[in-house]
């Protein structure tokens, strides 16, 4: 029965005809398939299917029930319809990359056990640190989302500050209100729950004031606080908001804090001209993050913290134990095991490494160009149809909300939102900004184009 586990070839090409025809089939049908099934949440009949059993059972019964109770219900991520929260869509080839990875097995964590996967690793770092503009002696970690990197730079930055516990009480965060909420689930997780937390004055398009960054650590300075840490948006989930990064750099320097930059969203926005320009100083930043599963359109997975400091970083994960001994013979790079918290980790760069070594970066530059001029077209024809709208978007995200003479407007636009939920073809989400509801559209799936931004505008009219 122990064989069982190795499959022999024949068994292997059926398995892969079967689940590579399935694969297929769905990438065919996602024209027609819905962004979004909003009546499929209930619990059917053949559910007891999810439950482990001793028995075994065929690719044949387990795929049709995979297409029906998994890859049905809910939101279609895989759709170029998803434009709500921040989409990315899944390019195939990560598909292929994460195959290769599973099948070698390779243990990406240290160099002695696989100096290829972490030299394949170390390149990907390497390139999204000069992407946004870091020179040399900069360390990272590829890790499974944005989260967990904004958790790393957190620990990182509390380690290179040498924070004490009996200091937490008089030390401050500053973060804004678009602060994204991972980030203040890693103060609580870093310990720093303690610690003064100053939300800073947002303009009209939702940026920090540098002013009133300046005038709060000044008056926290006075007080005999420790001003520790900022936290700036390059891309806030919310509305897209780039806050400006130089001026608060310029603070951060002067007043000895660690600057973080969340660009999980933006972040790679800067392979454009566009993103380039508006997110000049990041490379000021003592850390950033990104999020390849939303502008490099992976598959949900992948995230990136960089460290503009690679000691820091490597001080905040050091360790000692006897029986990696062995491990220390072959170091001629460094090792993800040593610059994060894994050791075992899934050989995550190959589906990163692949799909940008088959395409080179010209066609995710023109993707997210593409994205880019989408976002603004929404923007105009959502503004001539009389709906109220924020910021212009300089990245690829647009909220808006419509004003009816006589009706609540928050009730008549979360009516809108439920409405196209119920249609299903196109998907958004919305958020609440100052008590008001609005409903936003945020362009990312590489395979959302115009004719899924006309199809929004042709549902959202009906509802006028
Ligand atoms: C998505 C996002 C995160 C969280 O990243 P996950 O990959 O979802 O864990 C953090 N910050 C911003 C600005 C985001 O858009």
């Amino acid at each position: 029965m122990s064989t069982a586990l190795e499959t022999n070839a024949d068994q292997r090409l059926s398995l892969q005809k079967s689940v590579i025809e399935y694969a297929e089939d769905f990438l065919n049908s996602l024209e027609n398939r819905k962004a979004y099934e909003f009546d499929s949440y209930g619990k059917e009949d053949g559910d007891s299917f999810f439950d482990i059993d001793e028995q075994n059972h065929l690719i044949e019964d387990i795929l049709p029930f995979i297409g029906e109770r998994v890859d049905k219900p809910g939101l279609n991520p895989a759709s170029g319809g998803h434009l709500g929260y921040i989409p990315g869509g899944g390019i195939y080839e990560s598909a292929l990359g994460d195959y290769l990875a599973a099948v070698s097995n390779r243990y990406a964590g240290v160099f002695y056990a696989s100096p290829g996967a972490v030299r394949m690793e170390n390149a990907l770092i390497d390139w999204a640190g000069k992407l946004i503009g870091y020179t040399s002696h900069f360390g990272g970690n590829l890790t499974s989302g944005g989260s967990i990197a904004n958790l790393i730079a957190i620990s990182t930055a509390r380690e290179a500050k040498k924070l004490k516990g009996k200091d937490l009480e008089s030390t401050v965060i500053y973060t804004s209100q678009q602060t994204h909420h991972s980030l203040q689930k890693a103060i609580k997780l870093c310990g720093l729950g303690e610690c003064i937390l100053r939300i800073i004055d947002l303009d009209e398009d939702y940026r920090i004031i540098p002013e009133k960054l300046n005038a709060q650590v000044l008056e926290d300075k006075e007080q005999g606080l420790q001003p520790f840490l900022v936290i700036a948006n390059a891309g806030s989930t919310d509305v897209g908001a780039v806050d400006p990064l130089n001026a608060i750099a310029s603070i951060a320097e002067e007043h000895d804090l660690w600057f973080h930059v969340d660009a999980a969203y933006g972040g790679f926005f800067q392979l454009t001209k566009q993103g380039k320009e508006i997110m000049s100083g990041i490379e000021k930043a003592d850390s950033v993050i990104l999020d390849p599963h939303k502008g490099l359109f992976l598959p949900y997975g992948s995230g990136i913290v960089l460290i503009k400091n690679i000691e820091h970083l490597a001080a905040a994960n050091s360790y000692e134990a006897n029986y990696m001994q062995d491990t220390k013979m072959h170091r001629d790079e460094m090792s993800p095991a040593e610059l994060s918290p894994e050791l075992s980790k899934h050989f995550r760069g190959m589906r990163m490494w692949l799909p940008l070594k088959l395409h080179g970066i010209a066609p995710f530059k023109a993707c997210l160009e593409e994205k880019m001029e989408l976002a603004q077209y929404f923007y105009t024809q959502i503004k001539a149809m009389g709906f109220e709208v924020g910021p212009a978007p300089v990245l690829s995200t647009v909220i808006f909300r419509y004003l009816p003479k006589d009706k609540d407007a928050n009730e008549f636009n979360a009516a809108i939102v439920k409405a196209i939920h119920q249609d299903g073809r196109i998907f958004i989400s919305s958020t609440t900004l100052n008590g008001q509801f609005y409903m936003r559209v945020a362009v990312l799936s590489f395979r959302t184009h115009k004719k899924d931004i006309d199809l929004l505008l042709e549902i959202i009219e009906k509802q006028l």
